[in-house]
């Protein structure tokens, strides 16, 4: 079968190989088969070694993955909505959209929520965030309040700024907080350290770094934190963690019927991710940021994120200021060519975006730019 090659420089769902998709297409199977668990615990546990030095083989493990059919933000509500307990609270560092998804999911869950607002386009003041830390525990102390979450984006995909999940961890574990990591965008192809970074719960999707489909929402558990959520009061029914990761470990199904076909795709993908290796596949997106973001500006467009507090994952590029430019023009031209981007998702800047992650490389990149020349010349446009 001949599948025509689209590249996503979308920031997720990501290009993926032709034997992930094709991985798909699989006798049809009950997923409360035992081959079925057998292949979904398979999955758990390489995906657990992509954020952890756990040693899977000798069975030295201090975190367990929980799959979730949903996308990445049913996976984010699932730990939200399930590992805080009534009385406490939880504290959200703020750059960017996605930060503020969660501060949104706190809220409809009646969580305590308390805000840490950074800069979109720079790195986050610890000092700041460790006063603001001090001062919340107090206030909400007094509330009879207790402060028992801290959580963060690791990548910001809608800038593109990396935070340094070392420096949070560390914070948190200083003052005694649990750290819920949104991973989504970075896990995957880059290494973590769960156990070094102190990260309680890391969150990511199938559909990113791990380059398979759209549909599994991907959550790995420090083992020892999720059991202590076990009697915490559910907050709702299919999104319930501690209930996933049970009725997993004491039946190998899914409670409810899972994404079949991606769970197929995903193990794929999972092989893949090991054949390659996280730090080539680091070295694989590196290199098509650097020859991407390097031709852009030489052609005079200019990144809202510096060099250093970028992930080199995800770029955010401001508009030209010419009046004939225009997004939806630029997308349709860029479409045509078998090219899918995507416009930015700062508040306070007219900006695009272009990502370069999943099954690309530095060459798709150099068409790319060649693209951005001729539509540059064709509408006549000034950076
Ligand atoms: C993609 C992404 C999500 C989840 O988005 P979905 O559309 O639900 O898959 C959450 N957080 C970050 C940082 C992301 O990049």
């Amino acid at each position: 079968m001949k599948i025509t090659r689209n590249i996503l420089l979308n920031p997720g769902p990501a290009t993926t190989s032709d034997s992930v998709k094709l991985a798909q297409v699989v006798p049809d199977i009950c997923p409360r088969e035992a081959e079925f668990g057998s292949m979904v615990d398979w999955i758990q546990t390489q995906l657990v070694t992509f954020a952890s030095c756990d040693n899977v083989t000798t069975g030295d493990e201090h975190n367990v993955c929980v799959l979730m059919g949903g996308s990445g933000t049913a996976a984010v509500e699932s730990v939200i909505s399930s590992v805080i307990a009534p009385n406490s609270a939880l504290l959200v560092v703020n750059n960017g959209a996605y930060a503020t998804r969660i501060i949104k999911i706190a809220k409809i869950y009646n969580i305590p929520v308390v805000e840490f607002e950074s800069p979109h386009n720079s790195a986050i003041d610890y000092n700041k965030l460790e006063q603001c830390i001090i001062t919340a525990k107090k206030e909400l102390h007094s509330d009879g309040i207790h402060l028992s979450h801290l959580a963060a984006i690791h990548h910001e995909t809608t800038s593109g700024i990396l935070n340094d999940s070392h420096c949070l961890g560390s914070l948190c574990n200083a003052h005694g907080i649990e750290f819920i990591l949104d991973a989504m965008s970075s896990y995957g192809a880059m290494s973590i350290d769960m156990n070094k970074d102190g990260i309680h719960y890391l969150v990511s999707s199938s559909n990113k770094n791990i380059q398979g489909m759209a549909g599994v929402g991907i959550i790995i558990c420090n083992r020892q934190s999720l059991e202590t959520t076990k009697d915490i009061p559910k907050r709702n029914l299919y999104l319930n963690l501690y209930e996933q990761y049970e009725y997993f470990l004491n039946t190998k199904q899914f409670r409810f019927t899972p994404p079949v076909q991606t769970l197929y795709a995903l193990k794929q993908a999972v092989d893949e991710t090991l054949a390659e290796g996280i730090e080539n596949r680091y070295a694989r997106y590196q290199e098509s940021y650097r020859t991407m973001r390097k031709g852009m500006e030489e052609m005079g467009f200019c990144v809202l994120v510096d060099e250093k507090n970028s992930s080199g994952f995800i770029t955010t590029f401001f508009d030209p200021q010419d009046m004939k430019y225009n997004f939806d023009t630029m997308h349709d031209f860029f479409m045509k060519k078998g090219f899918t981007i995507y416009p930015g998702k700062v508040s306070k800047a007219n900006t695009f975006r272009i990502a370069n992650i999943g099954q690309i490389n530095k060459d798709d990149m150099l068409v790319f730019l060649n693209a951005m020349k001729e539509y540059l010349i064709e509408y006549q446009i000034k950076i």
